[in-house]
């Protein structure tokens, strides 16, 4: 495609309107094809624009893929990490680096589809400063994976009081005033997704019917939803805890109900309560509970640990097309 050519020039004074961050995980076969679908649908509607590329520690060509590309096209910036951080954290250093007075995060693997994009920009000239996708899930969705995410989200907004929609993914376009909000958030086990929904602002949804992958296969092992999903749940909310103190509570009152009844026996009814066995259930499931409980509190001290310990939450190692001075949060860059 040559349409390079006639694009609308963004000089480093002229800021681009539009930024589009796309975090890329061993998506060699995707990003040629996101480019080149993306290209053609900004330059229809005509909007100066930007395209970040983060490569989250890829061990494919991933990385070489966006170099060319950002070689041939100024328009492209490239991010890559120094190792795979994950998901939210690659969106993070993508939304930092962004400079537009809009920002799109999208999918690497054209399950978000570009042309939506026209919709979200004007639900933003709208008024609106945070523009949400809400996706019907694809076929390659597995049920369970669907009716596990659903149940997920339910138990969290009962726990953080912040609703997240179960469709909504990490397609939506931001205001300038909402990434800069968003990008004060410095915590440890980042969910953009919650975040978005806690900072507020009037916010717009879009549905649309999700793609199937256009190449490779999901990068969302079983470890890392896991981990995305008790790192959503434990960073907003510490209903956890309270769950621990009521449980505890519980069974202290079952314990005495017990003891009573023990005396009770012995002294009105005048018979020892025996059984061996029965001692030994109602041990091993206190026992049970009672590490479960410590465990959780373990948790939450443990994410302190990882909070005072102030950590760089990502390395950058290198840059194509971007500079240190776009960045608006400062992570440690790895000098080559
Ligand atoms: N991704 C990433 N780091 C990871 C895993 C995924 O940057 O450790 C990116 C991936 O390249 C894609 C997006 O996050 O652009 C969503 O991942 P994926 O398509 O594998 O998830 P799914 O759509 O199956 O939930
Ligand atoms: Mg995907």
């Amino acid at each position: 495609m040559n349409s390079h050519m006639q694009k609308p020039a963004t000089t480093q004074e002229q800021k681009p309107i539009l930024s589009i961050v796309i975090p890329a995980y061993n998506e060699e076969g995707n990003i040629e094809k996101i480019y080149h679908d993306l290209s053609e649908i900004l330059l229809e509607i005509d909007i100066s624009y930007e395209i970040i590329f983060v490569d989250d520690g890829s061990n494919d060509r991933t990385w070489e893929v966006i170099s060319s590309l950002q070689q041939k096209d100024s328009l492209i910036k490239g991010l890559r990490l120094s190792r795979n951080f994950g998901h939210q954290y690659a969106l993070f250093a993508g939304l930092s680096h962004a400079i537009g007075k809009a920002v799109i995060s999208m999918d690497a693997d054209l399950q978000h589809p570009p042309r939506l994009i026209p919709e979200l920009i004007s639900k933003w000239h709208e008024g609106n400063k945070i523009v949400h996708t809400v996706r019907a899930d694809p076929e390659d969705f597995g049920f369970l994976k669907k009716k596990v995410s659903r149940l997920y989200y339910k138990i969290f907004s009962f726990c953080s009081g912040i609703k997240i929609e179960p469709g909504m993914a990490d397609f939506r376009l931001l205001d300038r005033d909402v990434v800069n909000s968003v990008l004060l958030f410095r915590e440890e086990g980042l969910l953009v997704r919650g975040i978005v929904q806690w900072v507020g602002y009037p916010s717009a949804f879009v549905h649309f019917q999700s793609a199937n992958r256009y190449s490779g296969s999901s990068h969302y092992t079983l470890k890392k939803m896991v981990k995305l999903a008790w790192n959503g749940i434990a960073s907003f909310s510490i209903v956890p805890l309270r769950i621990s103190t009521v449980v505890g509570l519980l069974m202290g009152c079952f314990a005495l109900l017990v003891i009573g009844y023990a005396v009770y026996a012995k002294y009105v009814l005048q018979e020892v309560v025996t059984g061996w066995t029965s001692l030994i259930a109602v041990v091993s499931v206190l026992f049970g509970i009672l590490f479960i409980l410590i465990g959780i509190i373990g948790e939450y001290i443990g994410r302190i640990l990882l909070e005072v310990r102030q950590r760089p939450r990502f390395l950058i190692s290198d840059r194509a097309g971007a500079t240190s001075s776009d960045d608006r949060n400062s992570e440690m860059t790895i000098d080559p």
